[in-house]
């Protein structure tokens, strides 16, 4: 007997950039029970289904996990009839070349509900981030998409095109799958017909911190794309739109555009922190090193709430502090006016931000975002009082030890440091075979964890081909210790801080390489 509730979302999930998934697609995710997944651009959207969520691999262009249509099927069909809410998670949009419909059709037969949340379509996403409009008022009114699959010189597909059609058709040509037989199909356009001097170009890998970009004529589109070793996926565009990336290809000139970037922050700020290297054009790939947990006792900080008419000074030293600190005073019943009578104090920008979105404000924030910066800018105004520090369950001492000399001051660990037990794999995967540019360093805890849960190869490429940009000096310094040399350190030490150096280090090798690209026009007299 059929369970009640089971259903499948057919879900599109954009071409690549996980930004381009839809709201409607999240929020389908974020309630699956079970994820049956193509091989993705993206790892990323995975991480949008509740940790508990079964996660199936059915991917037809990677080794490892390949499913016959026949098998992820009946596989869908299974857990539906156990009532569980399936998504299945497919390139692109799901009715554009996916075989989505044969799956929507076989479930629908099979009695199973279904829905479908539409993605971007290769078609329309990759030509955008390749500044191709695929219409244009004065170039183009029509576009067709077309698979490339269906070759024009062996007939017998049960739908052959009709290529004469083709190659006289008064609009942008889209062809997706066309990559293997690239020279065969501008062959025939132009045996058709179609004017050999087309603009023309061949997008791989569109949308993604890897995307590359040939732009030529149809006849010289093929043996341009080979001699630079152009493969899946890819898409081909054919039209005078093409003429018009020379003013709109804005993906591929943002300031971190092909940069790799693994972010090794916890759980819970490295989403923010990914999108923020995403807007800026580079990959972000999320490997937590340490995750932030409640206190494991709460007696502590519920005894120092207790007490909070007792302090005159309450002191945060990160985010995190800040959160955990005030979310415990919620759940103790009380509210933001237990402090009232307290001065606040943030070791920096980014602290003072977390209580700016309590409404509250710091009384004191150092210059220089450091334990000794805090601990000389808090003396003066502490001297004689008493001070509760809210931090973590572990880090420095420097601050408490340096305020004892003038204050009373207690501790309490309104939050723990875990150590995370492994690396995501596939991040490790990248890392190991060297394709990351960057790893992001935000802590010397993190560091610490970084350096003893990578292999002794991955580890020996850190520092060298994968560089490191580091939050502060202190982390700089921890990571130095263990032999990874920084090449970007923020100067503001904040996640702002160390992405702006990333970017003026890549602004800097770019120069360097436009510099040795011009140099031999640069003939003397
Ligand atoms: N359902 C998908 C298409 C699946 S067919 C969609 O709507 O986009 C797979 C083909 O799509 C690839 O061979 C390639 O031609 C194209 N494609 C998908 N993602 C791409 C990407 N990121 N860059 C370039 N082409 C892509």
């Amino acid at each position: 007997m059929e369970r009640t509730g089971g259903i499948v979302y057919l879900v599109g999930a954009g071409p690549g950039d996980p930004g381009l998934l839809t709201r409607r697609g999240a929020e389908v995710l974020a309630r699956a029970d079970v994820v049956v997944y193509d091989h993705l651009a993206s790892p990323r959207l995975l991480d949008l289904a509740p940790a508990s969520a079964l996660r199936v691999c059915a991917g037809k262009s990677v080794g490892h996990c390949t499913m016959s249509q026949g098998a992820i099927n009946a596989l869908l069909v299974e857990h539906a009839r156990e009532g569980r809410r399936v998504v299945r998670l497919k390139g692109g949009d799901p009715f554009v070349f996916g075989r989505g419909a044969e799956e929507a059709e076989y479930l629908h037969a099979s009695g199973v509900p279904v829905q479908v949340v539409p993605g971007v379509t290769a078609g329309v996403g990759v030509s955008s981030y390749a500044g191709i409009p695929i219409t244009h008022r004065d170039a183009a009114s029509a576009v067709a998409f077309v698979t490339g699959h269906d070759d024009p010189e062996s007939p017998g597909s049960p739908l052959p095109l009709d290529w004469q059609a083709l190659a006289r058709f008064p609009g942008t040509l889209v062809i997706y799958m066309g990559v293997t037989r690239l020279e065969r199909l501008c062959r025939n356009l132009i045996r058709l017909g179609k004017p050999a001097t087309t603009p023309a170009a061949l997008v791989q890998s569109g949308t993604l911190a890897t995307q590359r970009t040939v732009v030529a004529t149809l006849a010289d589109l093929a043996s341009r794309a080979s001699e630079r070793g152009f493969g899946p996926p890819a898409l081909v565009i054919i039209g005078e739109v093409v003429a018009r990336r020379a003013a709109l290809n804005w993906f591929e000139g943002l300031p971190l555009f092909g940069q790799r970037i693994v972010v090794t922050r916890p759980i819970g700020e490295s989403d923010l922190a990914s999108a923020s290297l995403e807007a800026l054009g580079a990959e972000a790939l999320a490997a937590p090193t340490v995750t932030i947990e409640p206190p494991r006792d709460f007696q502590p900080i519920d005894e120092a709430i207790a007490r909070l008419h007792s302090f005159d000074w309450l002191v945060f030293t990160s985010g995190n502090g800040v959160r955990h600190f005030l979310d415990r005073l919620e759940a103790r019943g009380l509210d933001l006016r237990a402090l009232g009578h307290l001065k606040l104090a943030a070791i920096g920008p980014a602290t003072a931000e977390a209580l700016g979105r309590y409404h509250l404000k710091a009384d004191l924030v150092p210059d220089s975002f450091r334990s000794e910066a805090l601990a000389e800018a808090l003396s003066p105004h502490v001297a004689g009082r008493r001070v509760l520090l809210a931090r973590a369950d572990r880090g420095r001492a420097v601050l408490q030890d340096e305020l004892r000399r003038v204050a009373q001051v207690e501790q309490v660990a309104v939050y723990r440091n875990l150590d995370a037990e492994a690396i995501d794999p596939v991040v490790l995967g990248r890392i190991a075979e060297g394709s990351v540019d960057w790893i992001t360093l935000t802590s010397s805890a993190i560091t610490e964890r970084l350096h003893a849960l990578l292999p002794v190869e991955a580890s020996r490429r850190v520092g060298r081909s994968i560089r490191l940009a580091s939050l502060s000096p202190v982390t700089s310094a921890t990571a130095e210790r263990l032999g990874w040399p920084i090449a970007a350190e923020a100067n503001t030490y904040t996640w702002d801080g160390l992405v702006t150096a990333i970017v003026s280090r890549v602004a800097l090798d770019r120069e360097s390489a436009r510099d040795v690209s011009d140099g031999p026009s640069v003939r003397p007299a």
